[in-house]
């Protein structure tokens, strides 16, 4: 029955789970989501960085004993690149050295096997209590050159002059610019800017890109003194790059 209270915190957050036991990944996905969580599973090491480089997720549920990898290793990768992911390591191993190797390696918190669903979710919402509720709020405006993309504020500012773009046009620019001097694939920015797994042609990709290229350059055209603008780099066969470094034009 549905009340008037405000969503639980839990709504909506997307949990990755790394488990490579059926059983055990069944049972999780089916209690997370039960409770209002958004859940995707990933059996191996290789599949969950995939994963979690395709889509921003809150939580990393990650079993340590991959048929892979070290689940340690992949704890290490996951908080390299995404700072703000809350990661509880599982593990059936006893021995503490493990539990103390994954919190060395950047996880939040542990659960040793056997664990029960309502533990876990007292964990989880406790951790969720002590974060701030929307990850993005808080992300700081990214500087390259003499362009600023403030994700938190939505702008897109250029020598303290606003660009206008189109939503998609600033969640692009914004995606490129979370990992400016790194390539990302067109599959990630299919699933991070159109919120799908999109595996046909992604023409509108090209599109919104092009046109996302051509303001930038026509703003940086229009200023009285040049500027430095970063370049968004074609790989062809993968996707694009935003350089970190940049010439005055
Ligand atoms: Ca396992």
């Amino acid at each position: 029955m549905r009340t008037m209270s405000p969503p639980a915190p839990q709504e909506g957050t997307r949990v990755l789970v790394v488990e490579d036991d059926d059983t055990i990944g069944r049972h999780l996905e089916a209690g997370l989501r039960g409770h209002g969580y958004t859940t995707v599973r990933s059996r191996t090491g290789t599949s969950a960085l995939a994963e979690a480089r395709a889509r921003l997720q809150d939580i990393v549920l990650l079993d340590l004993g991959l048929p892979d990898t070290d689940g340690i290793d992949i704890a290490r990768t996951l908080r390299a690149e995404f700072p703000d992911v809350l990661i509880v390591i599982l593990t059936a191993r006893s021995d503490e050295i493990d539990v103390i190797a994954g919190l060395d390696a950047g996880a939040d918190d542990y659960l040793v096997k056997p664990f029960t669903l309502t533990v876990l979710l007292a964990r989880l919402r406790a951790h969720l209590r002590r974060r701030p509720a929307a990850p993005d709020a808080q992300e700081r405006p990214i500087s390259l050159g003499d362009l600023t993309v403030d994700t938190s504020a939505r702008r897109c500012v250029l020598d303290d002059q606003e660009v206008q773009l189109r939503p998609k046009e600033f969640e692009l620019l914004a995606a490129l610019a979370r990992h400016a001097g790194a390539a990302v694939s067109r599959e990630t920015l299919m699933a991070q800017v159109w919120d799908e797994n999109w595996f046909g042609p992604t023409k509108t990709l090209d599109v919104t890109l092009a046109s996302l290229r051509r303001r930038l350059h026509q703003a940086a055209a229009g200023a009285p003194r040049p500027l430095r603008l970063p370049e968004i780099t074609t790989l062809r066969g993968h996707g694009y790059r935003l350089e970190k470094d940049c010439e005055a034009e």
